[in-house]
């Protein structure tokens, strides 16, 4: 997360994930799923910015961000009010605090929603993140964290100091993960979304015999070129049974050079791994040409 501070205002940029490795393990008995899950942010980025507000009010402002010759029309529309995670978590650092100051943020959504990128999640991070400097609370990184876990499970990866990260439980528990180069990714989201709750509903967990330590050890060890091999998404079969632009997806990534392709998180976007940056502006061309509605080349953050 980049936090840019200027007079009587603070913006922050917050990022995309990709999930590089996702295991559900198990159901739980509170509904929930265990999972191994490696997140990865990325350079795709929403943008927020907090500014005074005369009332005790936290106001919101969304704002679709179109790129040239991409579709912006968001998948699945995206709360203005108190279902926005952004209002929720600054609902809940105030109420927590125990303040009376409002804020008017101003949200730039540049990240796909429903597209298993962690839009919703990380905006909610930025939030905690940026009211928490912004109001000058003082809340340490614990707290903060604490609060990330009430509102879903993704926030608390976004809150790290770590930009990749293997991630446990219901994504709660995270180990930082020191991963010495960049990776360079094309990233491409079709016309329609899915739901989280949807996918994990067709998914059967335990499935995947193969767990997050063999994938970190061969990263660690062997390298990307290895490591391409051991890619999993235990969502995507259920992804694919519920929408067939997943399936035409992985069809078009299985046609390109690229090192290693699989889904995002519950989906539906889709990324290849690209042995360089050009490469991947190579092959987002070609995905562009064939009619993929968003697609974008983007790297891991430092
Ligand atoms: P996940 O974190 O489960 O991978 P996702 O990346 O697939 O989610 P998000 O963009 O986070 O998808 O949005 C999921 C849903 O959350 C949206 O359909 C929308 O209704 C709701 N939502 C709430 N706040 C936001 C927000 N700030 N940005 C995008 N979606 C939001």
């Amino acid at each position: 997360m980049l936090c840019q501070p200027s007079a009587g205002s603070l913006t922050m940029q917050a990022p995309a994930k990709l999930n590089l490795f996702l295991r559900v393990v198990r159901r739980r008995s509170d509904g929930f799923h265990d999972l191994e899950t490696v997140m990865t942010a990325v350079n795709l980025f929403d943008t927020l910015t907090f500014e005074p507000n005369a009332s005790s009010e936290i106001q919101l402002r969304v704002l679709m961000a179109g790129t040239r010759n991409q579709s912006s029309r968001p998948a699945a529309p995206i709360p203005t009010g108190a279902d926005n995670l952004v209002i929720r978590a600054a609902q809940l650092l105030k109420d927590h605090a125990g303040i009376s100051a409002g804020v008017r943020i101003t949200l730039i959504k540049r990240i796909p929603s429903a597209a298993g990128m962690g839009g919703g999640s990380s905006d909610a991070a930025a939030t905690l993140a940026g009211l928490n400097r912004f109001w000058r609370l003082s809340r340490t990184q614990g707290e903060l964290m604490d609060l990330a876990a009430q509102l879903g499970s993704d926030i608390g990866f976004f809150l790290g100091a770590s930009s990749t990260a293997v991630c446990r439980g219901r994504g709660e528990l995270i180990e930082p993960l020191r991963f010495p180069t960049s990776l360079y990714f094309v990233v491409a989201r079709p016309h329609s979304g899915l739901s989280t709750p949807a996918v994990f509903k067709q998914c059967t967990p335990g499935v995947s015999a193969r767990g997050v330590d063999e994938f970190v050890h061969s990263l660690k060890q062997q390298g990307l070129g290895h490591t391409v091999r051991l890619l999993l998404n235990d969502l995507q079969g259920p992804a694919e049974r519920l929408n067939d632009e997943v399936r035409q997806l992985r069809e078009h990534f299985s046609k390109l050079p690229v090192l290693g392709h699989q889904m995002t998180g519950s989906g539906t976007s889709y990324f290849g791994i690209c042995a360089s940056l050009q490469q991947a502006r190579v092959i987002a061309a070609r995905l562009r040409a064939v009619g993929v509605p968003w697609v974008q080349v983007a790297s891991s953050c430092s």
